[in-house]
């Protein structure tokens, strides 16, 4: 501690202000803790400033161009003069969604009585850290921190970021739509913005290094979006190595090679989207104990605690897949585990989701999974094209699949590719974390016409006695 600097007692310190940091805050306060929350750039993080909500927003947007400029025919709507104002788009994503959620954030955090802090924490020891803020610093003594500095973009060797070589933050921040872009990596993220920015009016390539678009869901489901690429005249080029990108000034030149062959591409823009590292290296881990793996990323025990037994750490800075779903479920775990409640996470039922056109879901185990596992287990899939609602949107493509146990049929998991999958996989991560079985879910009264609907068929489906297939 400087000399003269008064340390501020807390119970809980939270380091980062985003979806992991701000719900363990607001949770640890709840439980009748002094909680203090640093936040260095701005409340809510990737998430809702530059990760889910803005590019949802860009995703809408370019649903909404298509549906005006070409799908509006197919319902009898004649349109013309369609035209996209960019800066209106962008405009109306920063002022209507992305500000309004995190003044939302702010005003939470202080409806619970959170102090906020604005600052770059450093842990000076495992009791005590510091706040630097444009030159002025505050020091904190703390029972409990909960660390939640978040994952930036990863920089790969010939694609320095800068000019007109962009990760997904500067993908989200374009101010003209790409005549051209090039997208690294066929990832979620990857997939998502290329999706939108082809919707949006763009010629998108992706470079994908594997042999699969979407490498992490099952190939079925990824041959859906696939088609609907194409449609959107997406060019995916699979188990290529991107090489090298140099920046023209006017345009940008894309390297890699795939079969031994070197070939190039031209482009507005490149964007790298190859995956994210986490922030644990600036944050005073070593003063303070803290462990970390080969990745970087903070080991943590079932309630989130780190090897020092009074932090603790949640979020995209601890093993697992990113997502902020499931940032947001392990900080209120450790918030209540601070705060002497007997929890545990229990990651059974994580729900992933990309929203691709259409979108793709899966929670719980795939088959191969449950087979690896030793489960006796049967698939049941059921089309989109026999769902009326999926029909009356015009969005019948794809299906659901569940995964069940042959002796019972008690759900360990489910895979949807078509419209709506976001929302349908809650009920199906209810299932499984309920231990239900199919005709738990046959027998539930779904409304009609619904999406929804496609759970008690594809149920019915499994337990051999279908009505619409
Ligand atoms: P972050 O959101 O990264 O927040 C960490 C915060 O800590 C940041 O605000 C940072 O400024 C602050 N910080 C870092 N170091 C310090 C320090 N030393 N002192 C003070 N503050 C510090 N996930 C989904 O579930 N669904 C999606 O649809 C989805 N879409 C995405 C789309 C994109 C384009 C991207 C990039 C990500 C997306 N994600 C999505 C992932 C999701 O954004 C992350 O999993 C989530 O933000 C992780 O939350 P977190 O709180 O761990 O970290």
């Amino acid at each position: 501690m400087v000399v003269g600097d008064f340390a501020v007692k807390v119970d809980t310190v939270v380091i980062g202000g985003g979806v992991g940091g701000y719900v363990a805050a607001i949770r640890a306060a709840q439980m009748k803790q002094k909680v203090v929350i640093i936040e260095k750039d701005k409340l809510g993080g990737v998430c809702l400033n530059v990760g889910c909500i803005p590019s949802k927003a860009l995703i809408t947007a370019g649903h909404k161009y298509q549906d005006a400029l070409s799908k509006a025919e197919t319902f009898g709507v004649s349109t013309e003069g369609v035209k996209l104002d960019f800066m209106k788009t962008q405009e109306w994503k920063q002022t209507k969604v992305v500000n309004k959620l995190t003044s939302g954030v702010q005003m939470l955090l202080k409806k619970n009585k959170v102090e906020i802090v604005k600052g770059e924490a450093v842990l000076v020891d495992d009791h005590t850290l510091r706040a630097v803020n444009e030159g002025s610093a505050q020091t904190y003594e703390f029972k409990h921190a909960i660390i939640a500095t978040g994952s930036r973009p990863i920089e790969i060797p010939g694609f320095k970021f800068g000019g007109r070589v962009i990760d997904s933050t500067g993908g989200l921040a374009l101010t003209k739509v790409p005549k051209k872009l090039v997208i690294i990596g066929g990832g979620v993220i990857g997939a998502e913005l290329g999706g939108a920015y082809a919707n949006l009016g763009a010629e998108v390539t992706i470079i994908e290094g594997s042999s699969q678009l979407l490498p992490t869901y099952e190939k079925d489901m990824v041959k859906v979006v696939e088609t609907e690429f194409k449609e959107k005249g997406i060019t995916v080029v699979t188990n290529a190595m991107a090489k090298e990108a140099i920046d023209n000034d006017e345009s940008v030149t894309v390297k890699y090679e795939m079969d031994g062959k070197e070939e190039a591409f031209e482009a507005d823009y490149v964007m790298v989207t190859v995956g994210r590292r986490p922030n644990t290296e600036d944050i005073g881990l070593e003063q303070a104990g803290i462990a970390v793996n080969e990745r970087g990323l903070i080991p943590v025990d079932n309630q989130g605690r780190t090897n020092i037994s009074n932090i603790f750490a949640v979020g995209d800075v601890v093993p697992g897949p990113a997502l902020a779903h499931k940032a947001s479920y392990e900080a209120k775990i450790a918030a209540e585990a601070i705060s002497d409640r007997k929890v545990a996470v229990d990651y059974k039922a994580i729900p992933l989701v990309a929203y691709t056109d259409p979108e793709l879901a899966s929670v719980g185990l795939t088959m191969n999974e449950a087979k690896e596992k030793g489960l006796d287990v049967k698939a049941s899939k059921f089309p989109f094209a026999a769902n009326g609602r999926a029909l009356s949107l015009a969005k019948s493509e794809g299906f659901i699949r569940l995964v069940t146990t042959v002796k019972d049929n008690i759900l360990v998991g489910a895979q949807i590719a078509g419209v709506g999958a976001s929302d349908i996989v809650s009920e199906l991560t209810l299932a499984i974390e309920c231990g239900m079985n199919a005709e738990d879910i046959a027998l539930t009264i779904h409304p009609h016409p619904s999406l929804g609907e496609v759970m008690s068929d594809v149920s019915e489906l499994a337990l051999g006695i279908p009505i619409h297939i």
